[in-house]
């Protein structure tokens, strides 16, 4: 066995397979893949092996389906057939919502290039006639994916991994990681069989190795441990059932070919073939999450006790759906671990606070994603970045403040949720409220509808008491739509006030401060006292983070960035700051977002309640464009309260950010509304700025702006400085236009705005896609921003946007077509 190693990967379940094999595929030809146990002995074994296309996520989809399309060329590289039987996916509807929701996952799909066609009940009925239909609205059907055998795949993947030179050892576990400053001295133990158990052997081996993968699954927590860090990968019990033959389907397939994978959602359910039987796989109520504290010893490729108590209702409902299966009696029945994540995204990426350390853990759907996962990690590692954005898979978008009770309940919820409808403007309830900011209880009794955003608990919108914001949700325009246009007029007319605490906040000081930045960021770093809007990029040009810079001293920043992504800026920022300091000096970076609340004020009034409680020599003037200009940033004391005001508003109005310290938060709430009473001050939410900042073009990070476009592609020359040299800048401009952002007033259909997730077309050829969408106050039609080819860019273009599988009319306008000239944000008083 190899004990030098460019790359180790720790786990051969599907998933750690696929990695081994891409790296090498890659070029890496130094690879050794450990697994502890058998190859597929996780729970690959069990696995159902179906293959989804459909996905909400736009980087998921693409990890989908690559593996879909790899896993079909297998067999003529390896020799090895993996048991792909592409019938296809029928998803049924029973009720309208759920064609809505179908409608949202095929924009997603379409943007993505995986075909899909939708299906009437008499078209479902004339295809499969042992499917009830009277009762379905109708169906989506995708025919190139279908199911898989799992350890087959996997074994072929193995095959393929060690025919390009990638070294499998079995019954070899990873007990400790050490990281020497050049590379990973990882402890392996020979796993020997005693009794039927699997026990650690004395003999003992450090393999040294520049990269290092973990694909552990199920033994994610104590991958955890031994590296030192917090994954909330926690298997949650799955089962499914497989039924003896099922005489009218075995007749049935005399003439017909194979059934696809049916999906009936609204009964949380899937039904597959299986040799002249059915097999139904549930995602029941209340499975309980496992392995929390580790996978004991005596648990191997084992499964737990059936709990048919937890199928009855999903089981009845297959009888009526295939009423035909009725008379076929239980054959087999699995109750396996099946990894989850809070969001039921997978952990894909570097790995908090290490160097070379790739976490590729928590799958839920790993049979699907494997192929695709090990194709982009593979890109990441070898060439620094992936073709894709994998920031929604990212291991750090999880802060440090997670534990192992949130993972759990968290991936009991998210279990429990995979077929709800999943209303784009959906809150999950579990483990909730867990991170507030002092004015949580005050916002609560002025009628905040929470979101949840990285913990944090943020207002929405504001409603009237009893108002019950699940009820309000829908694909089309909530119950919640108009207390939002309420609030986003509030700011254009008048003043409003945005919880802003979530923000991610960073200080970064010392002698080398301000050069590290200047490499670091891609705009002019701001004279002391100003601010400035800039992006840190990759290695490739592309974004990797958006920070609003303020200059408080010579060599003293604070930055602000995305509030959801606080460990994944940190991590980012802290590593390339560690790597320069050799070369420009001392670096200090302390994360500060817990220690500063933020209220951002806006609207033509706004300056008006400030000065009310601004304390200072001449109140009137404080504020004034003399002195205190836009862009600028100073320290002024509201009351008893110290304020790092900064003159910014993410809303395009007259505003200020006020940071403060956050233990005085609830003292501040009350003054200024107080001071705002007789402006009519509004409490305004996410949901409105959202919008608001969309009339104004400015690009959302994780939406418009992300690792897959360069700033220049996201259209913002003014924030890219040609002069200076900066981390990622050959790239970006080697990388030249691709595609660019713009800004859309679309005339979409009655009631309904578009999500940010829809395909754009030129004439019936598609083009681009949204990134963002809503309702614009100020033109009183949707609106949303997304990417088109360059010549597509130019103001006046008219493109469509697919809504509920039409095309509707929609015009690219000028960058922020509310207020061109920025007249409403400078305006003087
Ligand atoms: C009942 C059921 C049905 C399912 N059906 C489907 C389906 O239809 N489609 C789908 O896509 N997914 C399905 N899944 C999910 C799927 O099984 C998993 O997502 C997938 O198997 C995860 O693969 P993995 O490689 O990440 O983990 P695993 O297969 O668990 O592999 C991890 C491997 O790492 C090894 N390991 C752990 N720690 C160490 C160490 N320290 N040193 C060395 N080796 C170590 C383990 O022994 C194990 O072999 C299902 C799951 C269940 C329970």
């Amino acid at each position: 066995m190899k004990t030098h190693v460019k790359a180790l990967v720790v786990g051969g379940g599907a998933v750690g397979t696929s990695i081994a094999y891409h790296l090498a595929k890659a070029g890496w030809d130094d690879v050794v893949l450990l697994e502890r146990d058998e190859l597929t002995s996780g729970s690959t074994w069990h696995a159902a092996g179906l293959l989804p296309l459909f996905n909400m996520s736009f980087a998921t989809t693409h990890i989908h389906k690559y593996s879909v399309e790899f896993y079909k060329s297998l067999e003529a590289e390896t020799g090895l057939n993996a048991g792909f039987a592409v019938v296809g996916n029928l998803r049924m509807a029973q009720t309208d919502a759920r064609m809505d929701e179908y409608m949202l996952y095929a924009s997603t799909a379409e943007t993505c290039d995986v075909p899909f066609e939708w299906l009437t009940p008499e078209q479902i009925k004339t295809r499969w006639p042992l499917i009830r239909t009277e009762d379905l609205k109708g169906a989506l059907y995708h025919n190139t994916d279908g199911y898989i055998n799992p350890a087959d795949v996997t074994m072929a993947m193995a095959k393929g991994a060690r025919q390009r030179g990638v070294e499998i050892v079995r019954k070899m576990q990873v007990d400790a990681y050490h990281w020497n400053g050049d590379a990973w001295e990882v402890t392996c133990t020979r796993m020997v069989e005693k009794g039927g158990n699997l026990v650690p052997s004395d003999e003992q081996i450090v393999v040294t190795a520049e990269h290092v993968v973990t694909a552990t699954g199920n033994h994610a927590q104590r991958t955890a441990k031994q590296l030192g860090i917090k994954m909330p990968a926690i298997p949650v019990e799955h089962q499914f059932i497989v039924m003896e033959q099922d005489p009218a389907l075995v007749e049935f397939r005399k003439t017909h070919a194979e059934h696809p994978v049916i999906r009936d959602a609204d009964a949380q359910s899937y039904v597959r073939e299986e040799r002249g039987g059915w097999i139904l796989g549930i995602y029941e109520k209340e499975a309980p999450a496992r392995f929390e504290h580790g996978v004991p010893d005596a648990f191997r490729a084992d499964l737990f006790p059936l709990a048919l108590d937890r199928i009855e209702e999903q089981y009845l409902a297959m009888i009526h759906r295939i009423p035909s299966c009725e008379e076929s009696g239980l054959k087999d029945d699995f109750n396996g671990p099946i990894c989850y994540t809070p969001d039921g995204n997978p952990l894909v990426g570097p790995a908090p606070g290490l160097r070379n350390m790739w976490l590729a853990e928590g799958f839920s759907f790993g049979i699907t994603a494997a192929g695709g996962t090990g194709y982009y990690l593979a890109q990441m590692m070898v060439e620094g970045e992936a073709e894709i954005d994998m920031a929604s898979l990212d291991p750090k978008r999880f802060g440090s403040w997670m534990t192992t009770e949130y993972g759990a309940r968290k991936n009991e919820e998210c279990y429990d949720h995979v077929y709800i409808l999943h209303h784009p403007d959906e809150e999950r309830p579990a483990c909730r409220p867990l991170r507030t900011a002092p004015s949580y209880e005050r916002m609560k009794s002025a009628g905040a509808q929470f979101g949840c955003v990285n913990g944090w608990e943020r207002p929405n919108y504001f409603a009237p008491a009893g108002f019950n914001d699940h009820d309000a949700r829908s694909f089309k325009r909530g119950g919640w739509w108009q207390y939002a246009v309420d609030e986003a007029r509030a700011i254009r007319e008048g003043v409003g006030m945005i919880d802003a605490t979530a923000f991610t906040k960073h200080r970064v000081k010392g002698p080398g401060a301000t050069a590290f930045l200047d490499w670091f960021t891609c705009n002019k770093l701001p004279r002391v006292g100003r601010i400035n809007l800039t992006y840190a990029l990759t290695d490739h040009g592309t974004t990797r983070t958006e920070y609003t810079i303020v200059r408080e001293g010579e060599d003293d920043y604070y930055l602000v960035s995305s509030g959801a992504l606080t460990d994944y800026d940190g991590d980012f920022l802290r590593k390339a700051a560690a790597d320069k300091a050799g070369e420009f000096g001392y670096i200090e970076v302390q994360n500060v977002t817990t220690q500063y609340g933020v209220f951002a004020i806006a609207g033509p009034k706004s300056r008006d309640v400030l000065k009310k409680i601004i304390i200072d020599a001449d109140p009137a003037t404080a504020l004034t464009n003399k002195r205190f200009p836009w862009l600028s940033a100073q320290k002024i004391e509201l009351g008893m309260c110290p304020v790092n005001a900064i003159r910014v508003a993410y809303t395009g109005e007259l505003g200020w950010e006020l940071h403060h310290p956050i233990e005085m938060q609830n003292y501040l709430f009350d003054l200024i509304m107080k001071a705002g009473e007789e402006h009519g001050l509004k409490l305004v939410g996410a949901r409105a700025q959202n919008w608001l900042r969309q009339e104004k073009s400015y690009r959302a990070f994780g939406t418009e702006l992300g690792r897959d476009a360069t700033p220049l592609e996201a259209d913002l020359p003014r924030f890219v400085n040609m002069d200076k040299d900066y981390q990622g800048k050959a790239a970006m401009l080697e990388i030249g236009i691709r595609s660019k952002c713009v800004t859309l007033l679309i005339d979409g259909p009655e009631g309904a705005d578009p999500w940010g997730r829809e395909a754009l077309y030129d004439g019936d050829k598609r083009v681009g896609r949204l990134t963002s969408g809503g309702y614009s106050v100020a033109f009183e039609k949707s609106i949303g921003m997304g990417y088109v080819p360059p010549e597509l860019a130019e103001v006046g273009t008219k493109l469509k946007v697919r809504m509920f599988r039409e095309l509707w009319d929609a015009v690219v306008v000028e960058d922020s077509p509310y207020d061109p000239k920025n007249a409403s944000i400078r305006v003087d008083g």
